[in-house]
């Protein structure tokens, strides 16, 4: 088996890609590919903590756009993450992938809380590490709840793993047939032209602590091996580190 270029690497998966075709909630057939391809992932040797949205079932600015309170509005999109979290979790047990789901907003029942060393610890111990309920604050994004914990864990990168988008571009492809994709760039690049790769807090917290970043599309099977193996495969975020 080809074995990965990194040590430990944090996976995102946004929430839409969870819903698959289907557009809305979880799909498990995509949920089980999604898990086969961590598992493959996995035996390359690398560390796999994930971070996976809930876009697919809440999203927080919907609910307060709405008129809802943006708080409350925000927690609920955090508790769509862990419902999310547990899927994957199932998903890769069932293919005998040990999995620990650590919540930042604490679910003794079904999930351990957020503790860092103990993350680690599971990691070290092969164990896939699935982040849910975001950074258990309001106002914030799964997005950057994978810098931070990727800050927190010392990951090597973030593989951020999106549907309906194969990288980084300078405008809207679907909007603009001659948008050009990068191939590699800066997160002061990203900031200033205000690329929609991810929000400016993630993006912020990405560039202060010199954390890289590969964005990829999730819809062609293979992906996440590709990119754990250090493929050259979407766009390369902050790859130079100087
Ligand atoms: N969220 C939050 N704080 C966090 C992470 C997430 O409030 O630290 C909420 C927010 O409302 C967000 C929702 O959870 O809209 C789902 O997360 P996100 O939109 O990042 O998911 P994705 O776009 O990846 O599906």
């Amino acid at each position: 088996m080809e074995q990965s270029i990194y040590k430990r690497v944090v996976l995102k998966i946004s929430g839409e890609a969870m819903a698959g075709n289907v557009g809305y909630g979880i799909d498990p057939l995509t949920v089980d590919a999604i898990a086969r391809e961590v598992k493959k992932s996995r035996e390359t040797g690398v560390q796999i903590a994930m971070v996976v949205g809930g876009g697919n079932i809440w999203r927080g600015l919907a609910g307060s756009a709405k008129g809802m309170d943006r708080a409350t509005a925000d927690y609920m999109g955090m508790l769509a993450t862990i419902m999310n979290s547990l899927a994957l979790q199932d998903a890769l047990e069932q293919y005998d992938v040990d999995t620990r789901v650590q919540t930042a907003i604490e679910m003794r029942q079904i999930a351990e809380p957020y503790i860092r060393r103990r993350a680690i610890r599971h990691l070290e111990k092969g164990r896939v590490v699935i982040f849910a309920a975001g950074t258990g604050n309001p106002y914030f994004s799964t997005d950057t709840t994978a810098a931070l914990r990727a800050a927190e864990i010392e990951a090597d990168v973030i593989l951020m793993a999106k549907k309906n988008a194969d990288g980084v571009y300078d405008c809207d492809p679907r909007n603009n047939p001659n948008a050009k994709k990068f191939k590699e760039l800066d997160y002061i690049e990203v900031l200033q032209r205000g690329l929609a790769v991810m929000d400016s807090t993630a993006t912020s917290l990405c560039m202060d602590n010199k954390i890289p970043m590969i964005v990829f599309s999730i819809d062609e099977p293979g992906n996440i091996l590709k990119a754990v193996l250090g493929k050259d495969i979407g766009t390369i975020v902050g790859g130079n580190k100087n």
